[in-house]
């Protein structure tokens, strides 16, 4: 039973629910939260309204964006023969990072997972493949994470453009096996893109 009044054992709660915080540190933020000048406090809930209400999926590569497009897909400067794949939007920042890659992204939104029942159709492959039989992309470079369900999505979506004539490459294994790409320091990042292999 919590002894704090009503609405700070509510606002702890909600921190407790973000991922990485621990009841301490919920707390902590709770207290720090209502420490603030009463506009601080505001800004900060408007924002998580704000990027709430305001952000979507790109409708071309499944990034999040406040636009129809993002700024990536709408950019007249970037590679339209390739196209690197990855599970999540936050893999994109990842990558673009590096500053090295130039051509478009996709994301699937997730990866393969028998295990938890999560089929190809769960997640944006459809989507990829339409955008390559648009377009005039030559390479898809892979860049699932490195663990089961990444390399099995790997797999499938190779096997799938095979038959398209398209180039499929993996991205090389400098990130651990069972690592997350978000995680990937960015030489790590950016060696795993250069020494990518065919698939
Ligand atoms: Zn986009």
């Amino acid at each position: 039973m919590s002894f704090y009044a009503i609405p700070i054992a509510r606002l702890i709660e909600e921190f407790e629910k973000l991922p990485g915080i621990g009841h301490k540190t919920a707390q902590r933020l709770a207290f720090h939260v209502l420490n603030m000048p009463k506009e601080k406090a505001e800004r900060l809930a408007s924002a998580i309204i704000d990027a709430k209400s305001k952000i979507k999926y790109c409708s071309i590569c499944g990034n999040l964006t406040d636009l129809e497009c993002c700024t990536l897909c709408s950019s007249t400067n970037r590679d339209s023969s390739t196209i690197c794949v990855v599970e999540d939007p936050k893999d994109v920042a990842a990558m673009e990072r590096i500053k090295e890659f130039k051509g478009f992204y996709h994301v699937l939104h997730g990866a393969i997972s028998p295990m938890e029942g999560i089929g190809p159709e769960d997640i944006k492959i459809k989507e990829l493949l339409e955008r390559i039989k648009d377009g005039d992309v030559k390479e898809v470079i892979i860049a699932t994470n490195p663990n089961i369900e990444g390399e099995a999505t790997a797999m499938y979506i190779s096997k799938l453009l095979k038959p398209l004539g398209i180039k499929t490459t993996r991205i090389a294994h400098g990130i651990p096996v069972g690592g997350d790409l978000e995680y990937a320091d960015e030489v790590t990042l950016s060696k795993a893109l250069e020494g990518r292999r065919e698939i």
